[in-house]
């Protein structure tokens, strides 16, 4: 609401205050600042908000407050007071795992499901008594039709990231959820965007919600250079690789459009030498955690992803994202490059683009009201076609020093003014500016 908000006057109770010491946070994020009042006092909310704001600790603290200081006599196994529905695995995991982080001064329980493993350890963990469940719906249903919990007691639903619920299909599962549980109950919603979908969702869902929005709908955040590379799809391979190993980038999320394109990618960076893995729907649980674990401990250093599977995902301070292909819905290049220039740190988004994504491209920069920059790589020349010497580059690469690749996080716009190379193609006359990449 204003800038003076304190995590001591929003009347936190005394654990949570402790745990969000232990985090480091000093002040509440806008969201926060915005939603744990209105939330404390028991009202639903309608929130537009990014990944990267601080959603998630926006609605688990007032939850964890409420938690706290309404205890129930008697705990009932199986049977939570707070449900969270996200629509990914990861996504799912890491809001457990901020739940975790701020009850673990509490004796708060909670769970997350979700599919795609073993579900008799999720069975077993319902067996007990349990605060807070965060879930993907189609594993809730499972557990449902089986049983295993009982959804008559949900004081609180949180519906995270609920545009990108809808995006995959989620919409008649959360439905049948939403008549398991409580009429009276309190219902949070948190979008990125905002199609007429969401509305009547949030109209059949919601009581009277406050909207707050902190970020502009649809924008990105001034943290972030944007930039775009005009090339050829047959190129884009060999320009990811040349990008990501000149620069010397150690944490770079690539997205691909398709499955099959994330895995051709990853298996050609990690031919080049790169730390790589893929990130997609096709692959086992087990390997998407290797593939996450490893790329947010650093051992892997380029996570190729499809939008589905990056959903959401919040790695700490990710510097680079790189569009391998743009999105097919404008929305999703919000969603992508929002992985990084998260909490107050910079970050930079390249994306590649080929002839026939200009429409994709001129919708993009409509909906974020702001052009891409384009930019040109230093050194790289596209192998020729029949060529099979393709791979090395063969102009010299004179300033390839000139500026440390990590500090490259230019302001888009300000690099305005500078020349076009020859002999690489720029989509706009003015204003591309090469790139020691
Ligand atoms: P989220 O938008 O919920 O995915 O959160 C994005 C990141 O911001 C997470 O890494 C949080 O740990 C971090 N974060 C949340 N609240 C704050 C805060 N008040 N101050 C600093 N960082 C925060």
């Amino acid at each position: 609401m204003n800038n003076n908000t304190t995590f001591a006057s929003l009347a936190l109770a005394e654990p949570l205050l402790r745990a969000i010491k232990d985090s480091g946070y000093t002040t509440p994020t806008p969201i926060q600042a915005q939603a744990i009042p209105h939330v404390l006092l028991g009202g639903d909310v309608l929130a537009a908000a990014q990944t990267g704001t601080g959603k998630t600790a926006g609605f688990t603290l007032p939850i964890l407050h409420q938690l706290l200081t309404k205890p129930l006599q008697k705990m009932v196994a199986g049977r939570p007071r707070a449900l969270i529905l996200a629509p990914t695995r990861e996504l799912a995991a890491q809001v457990e795992e901020s739940v975790r982080l701020y009850s673990k001064h509490t004796k708060i329980r909670s769970l997350v499901i979700f599919g795609g493993v073993n579900i008799n350890p999720q069975i077993n963990a319902l067996r007990q008594p349990i605060d807070i469940v965060v879930a993907t719906p189609g594993r809730l249903l499972d557990h449902v039709g089986q049983k295993n919990i009982d959804l008559s007691g949900v004081e609180t639903l949180v519906l995270d990231e609920a545009d990108r619920m809808l995006d995959m299909g989620f919409i008649r599962d959360i439905r049948r959820i939403l008549k398991l549980i409580p009429e009276q109950r309190q219902s949070l919603l948190f979008s990125a965007t905002f199609s007429e979908e969401i509305r009547a969702l949030a109209k059949s869902s919601l009581r009277d919600p406050i909207e707050i929005s902190v970020a502009p709908r649809n924008t990105t955040s001034e943290l972030i250079t944007q930039e775009m590379v005009q090339t050829e799809q047959r190129h884009k391979r060999d320009l990811v690789s040349h990008i990501i190993r000149q620069s010397g980038w150690h944490q770079v999320l690539v997205f691909c459009r398709t499955k099959h394109g994330a895995n051709r990618l990853a298996e050609k960076l990690s031919k080049d030498g790169l730390s790589a893995a893929a990130l997609h729907g096709n692959k086992s649980q087990a390997a998407r955690t290797r593939a996450l674990t490893g790329f947010k401990s650093g051992k892997v250093a380029v996570l190729v992803a499809t939008d589905i599977a990056a959903r959401g995902l919040d790695i700490d301070q990710l510097p680079y994202v790189i569009n391998f292909e743009l999105p097919q819905v404008a929305e999703d290049y919000v969603h992508r490059i929002g992985r990084t220039g998260r909490a107050g740190s910079e970050g930079r988004a390249i994306s590649l683009v080929d002839s026939s994504e200009t429409r994709l491209l001129k919708a993009i920069e409509r909906l974020i009201k702001r052009p891409i920059s384009p930019i040109e790589i230093e050194g790289f020349v596209p192998p020729e076609p029949s060529a099979e010497a393709a791979e090395k580059p063969t102009a010299p690469n004179r300033d390839r020093r000139s500026a440390p690749a990590r500090n490259n996080n230019r302001r888009s716009g300000s690099s305005s003014g500078s020349q076009s190379r020859s002999g690489q193609r720029s989509r706009r006359s003015s204003g591309a500016a090469p790139s020691n990449i």
